[in-house]
């Protein structure tokens, strides 16, 4: 299978890409890191056996963690992304205009730098923007030793293993908590609940007694395996998420933002959840 590329996230299920072209391989100091070409998706890059993102479908993912955050917060000025490597949820961040400064944390030199070179299209220039600070670091110690305040904060992290289960712990949310402006909104990717609904539930516990306002929201990603992929939600103040719709839809048609998957219809319904993760989350 030398001209495959199988995703090894799971054991026992799992999906496969064919390589028309393998453009970057590396052990880099902190993960497995490889880049090639598939016909239908585009390039794709992938961390230690897991797809983090192709050119085909990483508007789906990128711009609900970016906009629905920083839309139904509605006056965001300061923007913190933690991991990100690949520069498209900073490329969407960016698109706002009334967001002042973004700083991105990201562990690995060598994923901006490839992502960079083969997935340019993924930051669209966007590390050039004057408002933005790229810093080099662990996300953890990152907020641990953080004395700024964030309006929004997107977690952009691979699953919880390696490098980024620290990025899932009671210790980084309380970190992000402190973080946060007084209005201020947590992000994250949590995972497709079909397949990690154990990680779903261990976040849920892990910030329940935190933040006044949390949930779980979702979108499909295609090369996310397992369905419907979950995003955490954490604000500080209560009902920071009931927005409405027509309020959205002024904040989004006034953000100049143009979207490919994004709307404030979406937006809304995104936060209906299944029983089954409703259930587990002990929402019922
Ligand atoms: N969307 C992807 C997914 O869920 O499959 C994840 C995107 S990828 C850009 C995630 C990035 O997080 C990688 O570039 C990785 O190097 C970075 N990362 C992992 N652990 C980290 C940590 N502890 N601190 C900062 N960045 C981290």
């Amino acid at each position: 299978m030398s001209d495959y590329y199988r995703e090894t996230l799971h054991e026992d299920y799992g999906q496969f890409f064919s390589v028309d072209k393998m453009l970057y391989e590396v052990r880099t100091e902190h993960q497995h890191l490889v880049i090639f070409e598939n016909t239908r998706m585009g390039r794709v890059m992938a961390l230690d056996g897991a797809i983090q993102t192709t050119e085909a479908d990483e508007f789906f993912y990128h711009e609900m963690l970016t906009h629905v955050p920083i839309l139904a917060h509605g006056a965001a000025r300061k923007v913190l992304i933690i991991g990100g490597g690949d520069g498209a949820m900073l490329r969407e961040v960016c698109r706002h205009s009334n967001v002042e400064h973004v700083t991105m944390v990201e562990i690995d030199q060598a994923v901006v730098d490839m992502c960079k070179k083969y997935l340019p299209r993924h930051s669209d220039g966007a590390y050039e923007d004057p408002r933005v600070r790229l810093v080099i670091d662990n996300g953890m110690s990152f907020v641990a030793n953080c004395t700024e305040h964030f309006d929004v904060i997107i977690s952009d992290c691979p699953d919880p293993t390696g490098p980024a289960e620290v990025l899932f712990s009671e210790d980084f949310y309380q970190a992000c908590y402190r973080c946060l402006t007084d209005r201020g909104v947590f992000v994250a990717q949590n995972g497709t609940p079909f397949l990690q609904l154990e990680e779903v539930k261990t976040t849920a516990s892990r910030i329940k007694d935190l933040f006044a306002d949390w949930h779980f929201y979702h979108a499909a990603v295609p090369t996310y395996i397992g369905g419907s992929m979950t995003f955490v939600w954490a604000a500080k103040q209560a009902q920071m998420r009931q927005v409405d719709l027509t309020t959205l839809r002024q904040r989004f048609a006034a953000s100049g933002v143009r979207t490919r998957y994004y709307n404030p219809e979406i937006h809304c319904a995104a936060f209906a959840l299944p029983q089954y993760v409703l259930e587990a989350v002990d929402k019922l």
